[in-house]
Formats: structure tokens, sequence, C-alpha cells
């Protein structure tokens, strides 16, 4: 039956940047479909998630790393193995962002943007599809992208490269892996109200201009993206690889 398709009982999910934000929300969803957990967090204990998911009757690995560089890889998928044995589903969703003028903009605002949010996520992607490829399992690869994967944007060069990439390196990996069984989909979430926007949310003038624009109405919540993750983390996906898919309460339909 079709809703048994979403239930991810039995599964293990890696989830990165599970501490705050839209990953928190997402790790979360994950869990009430059934999966255990596996969170990498840089800074600050994933207290809560880890209270929310084992309330749900379902196991937390907090696994702490710093992306913005690709040397924790190994140790990254050597405690999920070591704590449940196997990982089914890859949700890169850590990342980060910097505000300048182009004109202006630094090297170090460039490469760290770049480490985190498109080196740090193809090579924990490598090291989690090649698990998949060794179990001959198949598995979910769910990687972040953004508005700015599809527009420009203003003032956030790196991002834009970054979120961009992240688009078409799906497309790459979902080719090249989808005869592994392995589905290599991307969210790309709208204006969400975390910690990534606060900038925005806080400058007036730019945070009507965008209300404004959302059919919605709102900005999003990061509760908003979890029936697309359990959808692309899940069975009901199968015949899904290599889309990058809007939840945006229509910004782009606009
Ligand atoms: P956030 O700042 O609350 O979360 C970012 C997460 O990434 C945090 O958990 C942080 O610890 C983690 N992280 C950052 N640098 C890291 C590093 N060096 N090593 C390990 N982890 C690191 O913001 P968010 O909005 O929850 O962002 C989550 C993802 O969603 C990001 O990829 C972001 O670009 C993307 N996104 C956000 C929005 C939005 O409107 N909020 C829109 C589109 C895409």
């Amino acid at each position: 039956m079709i809703l048994d398709q979403f239930n991810l009982s039995g599964k293990v999910a890696l989830v990165t940047g599970c501490s705050a934000g839209l990953g928190e929300a997402m790790a979360c969803g994950l869990a009430e479909a059934g999966a255990d957990v596996a969170g990498v967090y840089n800074q600050g204990k994933p207290t809560a998630i880890e209270e929310k998911i084992t309330a749900l009757g379902k196991r937390f690995k907090g696994i702490q790393a710093d992306l913005s560089s690709i040397a924790p890889i190994k140790d990254i998928i050597h405690k999920t193995i070591d704590t449940f044995g196997r990982v089914d589903i890859l949700v890169n969703n850590a990342g980060i962002i910097r505000r300048e003028k182009a004109l202006l903009f630094s090297e170090k605002d460039w490469d760290d943007v770049m480490n985190v949010n498109i080196k740090s996520l193809f090579f924990l992607s490598q090291a989690v599809a090649n698990q998949f490829v060794a179990r001959n399992s198949g598995g979910k690869i769910i990687n972040i992208a953004s508005m700015l994967s599809f527009q420009g944007g203003i003032l956030v060069p790196s991002y834009t490269a970054s979120k961009s990439g992240v688009m078409g390196l799906t497309r790459l990996l979902a080719c090249e892996w989808a005869p592994h069984h392995i589905n290599v989909n991307a969210i790309a979430p709208g204006y969400m109200a975390t910690r990534n926007t606060q900038a925005l949310r806080d400058d007036p003038v730019r945070s009507k201009q965008i209300l404004e624009r959302i059919p919605a109405g709102r900005w999003g919540e990061p509760d908003d993206l979890k029936g697309a993750v359990v959808f692309l983390a899940s069975e009901a996906s199968n015949y899904m690889n290599g889309y990058t898919l809007a939840v945006d309460g229509g910004w782009l339909a606009r």
C-alpha cells in the first residue's frame, strides 16, 4: 500500500547540520517516519534533537565534525556504521552563507562557503555512495539546494555559486549512481525562518520585499520540509533521479 512506502522503519539516516534550523526539523521528520538518525553537528550539542528523537523511540547518534574540510568524513562514516551497522539515507544539509558586494567579496568568504556547501557535500556523498555500492543496498541522497540554485540573487556570490553547483551535481550523481539503485535528489527551500536568513529578516526593507513576493504570504518554517525529505528518503520516490524539488510557498512559480 502506498503509505507503507513512506515508512522508514529500520532505515538509518545521516543528516549534516542537525543541531539547528532545517537540519533539526528534517532529522526529526525522518525519525517520525521511523528512521534512526546519525546527526553531524559542528557546534552546540544537539541535545534538543536527541531528546525529540529518543522520545519517538528512535535512536540518535551525535557526531561532532567540522565540514569546512573533508578531513572528518572517514570518521563520520566509521561512527555511523559502528553505531547502527549501516546507512541508508544521507541528507547533505550543512551550509553557510556570507553577504558582501561582488566587487568587494573576499577569497576567504568564497572558500569558506564553497568548502562546506559543495566540496564536503560531494565527498560525503561519495563516501556514503561507496557504502551503498559495497552493500549492494541502493540508497537515498538528498542535497539541500536553494532558490539561488535557480536564480542569481544579490550580495551572496559564493552562496549562489555553491547552490547552483549543488543542483548540477545532484543531476550528475543521479545519472552516475542510478544504476546502483541510488536516488540522488535535492530540496530547494524557499525563504525559511532560520539563522541563515536572520540578516534578511532583520532588514525591514529586504524583509518586506521578500514577504510581498511569496505567494503563500509567509516565511517558510523548518517543519515545512518534513514531507519533502521523508518522500525523497523513502521508496515512494524510487523513480525520481536528479530532481530539485522546490518547497518555497510559490516563490519560483511567481
Ligand atoms: P542554519 O544556519 O540554522 O543551519 C546550518 C547548519 O549547518 C547548522 O546546523 C550548522 O551547524 C551547520 N554547519 C555550518 N557550518 C558547518 C561546518 N563547518 N561543519 C558542520 N556543520 C556546519 O541555517 P538553515 O537555514 O537551517 O540552513 C540549512 C541548509 O539549508 C543550508 O545548506 C542552507 O544553505 C540551506 N537553505 C536555507 C534556506 C533558508 O531560507 N533558511 C533557504 C535555502 C537553503
